[in-house]
């Protein structure tokens, strides 16, 4: 594991208890959290001992949820289901929050016990989704598809960064291609923003959007209202 936030507000309905995994298999050049990328700088802990912590707050959260963070939670699929599993025997509301770069059958396994699945849409064009995160979005589709096809609710988040996506066109595009899936329940625009360009020095990686400006208020709230005259909830 990378951390905990027990009094999370912003990872799913409620007062949530997140815990940030480590690990990610992608490379956003925008990433926040660079120091949650390699698998084995965490803490090493099992789903018995989370759950045990979890347990502790219960009373805070048993309104909100638990929300598996990351890095990304799918790149250790059977450590988040036995928590998430866990949370669910007890009747806690789960969510997780992922880019979606993982292989559809594990993430299956993941989705049974997960209430809410919180997904990051990098870009819709290949060329940009690899230019950004070193990979293609070809699998976070997947999981799309997938979650609509067993009617899974959805939150997606799609990061606006002036210079790569911060293009009304390609907004309308990505918001016409969203609007088709019914288990999307919202479509969040989350803003640009440096505040993890200091961990980048940490881990010894040049931050390339150190001069990229963060969307001033006008841009972010008119790509919200791109997103919204498709009919997305934002
Ligand atoms: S998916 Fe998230 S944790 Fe992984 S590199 Fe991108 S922003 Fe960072």
């Amino acid at each position: 594991m990378h951390s905990v936030e027990t009094f999370g507000a912003v990872d799913g309905p409620g007062v949530r208890y997140v815990l940030f995994l480590q690990g990610c298999p992608l490379r956003c050049l925008y990433c926040h959290n660079p120091d949650s990328w390699k698998l084995t700088d965490g803490k090493k802990t099992d789903s018995k001992r989370v759950f045990d912590d979890i347990m502790t707050y219960y009373s805070f959260i048993k309104y909100g949820g638990v929300t598996l963070s990351g890095g990304d939670p799918l790149l250790q699929p059977e450590f988040s289901s036995d928590i998430l599993r866990r949370c669910k025997v007890i009747g806690l509301h789960t969510a997780v929050d992922t880019a979606g770069f993982a292989e559809l059958e594990k993430t299956i396994k993941v989705l049974e016990y997960t209430d809410l699945l919180l997904l990051d849409i990098k870009a819709l064009e290949d060329e940009l989704c690899r230019k950004i995160t070193g990979q293609s979005g070809e699998r976070a589709r997947a999981i799309l598809d997938y979650c609509e096809s067993v009617s899974k609710p959805v939150w997606v988040r799609h990061v606006i960064v002036p210079g790569l996506t911060l293009d009304y066109e390609m907004l309308a595009k990505l918001a016409e291609y969203l609007s088709g899936f019914k288990c999307i329940e919202k479509a969040e625009v989350i803003p640009f923003h440096k505040m993890g360009e200091y961990k980048w020095e940490g881990i010894g990686s040049e931050y390339t959007l150190k001069d990229t400006p963060a969307p001033t208020e006008e841009e972010t709230e008119k790509a919200r209202q791109i997103f919204a005259s498709k009919g997305l909830k934002i």
